[in-house]
């Protein structure tokens, strides 16, 4: 472990707080991203400055490092499998893959996975929606199948509007539509599996966002009755079991007025609303992942605290001149040089 070297896939704040949880088991991390101002570059061994797509960086890296984890899932799919010709990327280039398209991804979680999410068409032309809009009663949201994040890349229909501009409007003819779930809350689990398939899995928590992004997570979810914990935790499983996981995987549930949970996505990643486990659990999430990287044994996901973490969007982060005088809150900043309306500059862990 000591003398180890993880290499992390994007400079992010993921990659930034995975660097800083790695550091403290004696590993080393290698970032990779083509932003010479990426958080992660702050605090890391080595930087790779080179775009995703450049063959030779790449080769390089991946051969210079015990494992990989990627701490975003916009990557070149092709990227990723170079890089595990070369040295494991945990979790793989197939759960990768699976994530980074709406469309195979909601099919593996109810083909495969055997659990429920909202009810889906897949589009490709004004036909298929008129017709999918039909079914669901003239109503729906609209998503690109790639590359959409924080209600980036999709748009909700709600009365009779042209269906011709809607399905133009995207930049993508590669969409799904889902039917509205009327959630009564959203929730969201972490689970961890490592090399030879022991799990463990964080509480589940609630997450309450505002603008379309992650504002607020409660840990553990408020009121969260025993059979709806027992049954995400199920569904993790379940999950991780079908996609053959190694390493962290985060499941954003919908909760219905009845307590059912839809699965809305997954990501093979440490996740905001994980954030809470850094100063709520004896192993926060980024350790975890670099630990299942690795091919460590897991550590004890414990809470040893309740915590309400609230994310630091923009102008939010001048607060901070407030939350440092707070003996409850745990203050961690990304390092990112300027403030931008909806960029998550940091975050707050309260502890409650
Ligand atoms: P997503 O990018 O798919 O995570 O969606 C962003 C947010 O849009 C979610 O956190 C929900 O608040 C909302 N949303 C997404 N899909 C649905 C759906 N099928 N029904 C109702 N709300 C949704």
């Amino acid at each position: 472990m000591k003398n180890s070297i993880l290499g992390i896939i994007g400079g992010g704040q993921l990659g930034r707080m995975t660097v800083l949880a790695a550091a403290r088991l004696g590993i080393k991390c290698y970032v990779y991203d083509p932003n010479p101002d990426s958080p992660a570059f702050q605090v890391c061994a080595k930087s790779f400055i080179k775009d995703f797509d450049d063959e030779e960086s790449i080769k390089e890296f991946a051969s210079n490092i015990d494992a990989a984890l990627y701490e975003f899932e916009n990557i070149p799919i092709n990227t990723a499998r170079i890089i595990e010709k070369f040295t494991k990327l945990r979790p793989s280039s197939k759960v990768l893959s699976i994530s980074q398209d709406r469309l195979v991804e909601k099919t593996f979680l109810t083909e495969q996975a055997g659990v429920n999410t909202a009810k889906y068409f897949q589009i490709n032309n004004v036909n298929d929606l008129s017709k999918a809009l039909r079914s669901f009663g003239g109503t729906g949201i609209l998503k690109t199948r790639k590359l959409g994040y924080d209600g980036k890349g999709q748009i909700k229909i709600d009365g009779n509007k042209n269906i011709d501009s809607i399905f133009n409007s995207l930049n993508s003819h590669e969409l799904i539509l889902e039917k509205i779930v009327p959630f009564n809350r959203e929730l969201s689990i972490i689970i961890a599996r490592d090399i030879k398939g022991n799990i463990k899995i964080y509480d589940c928590v609630e997450n309450i966002h505002k603008n379309h992004i992650l504002d607020i997570t409660i840990a553990p979810a408020p009121g969260l009755q025993a059979e709806v914990s027992e049954s995400a935790k199920s569904i993790a499983i379940k999950i991780a079991e079908s996609i053959n996981l190694t390493g962290l995987l985060a499941i954003e549930l919908f909760e219905l007025d009845n307590h059912k949970l839809l699965v809305n996505e997954i990501a093979p990643r440490p996740h905001n609303s994980g954030h809470w486990t850094m100063d709520g659990c004896i192993t926060d999430q980024f350790e975890q992942a670099a630990r299942a990287a690795l091919g460590l044994n897991l550590g004890s996901v414990k809470r040893i605290f309740d915590i309400k973490m609230k994310n630091l969007i923009g102008s939010d982060v001048k607060l901070v001149k407030d939350y440092i005088n707070e003996p409850n809150y745990k203050i961690h900043l990304y390092g990112k040089k300027d403030i931008r309306q909806g960029r998550k500059m940091g975050h707050v862990n309260q502890i409650i």
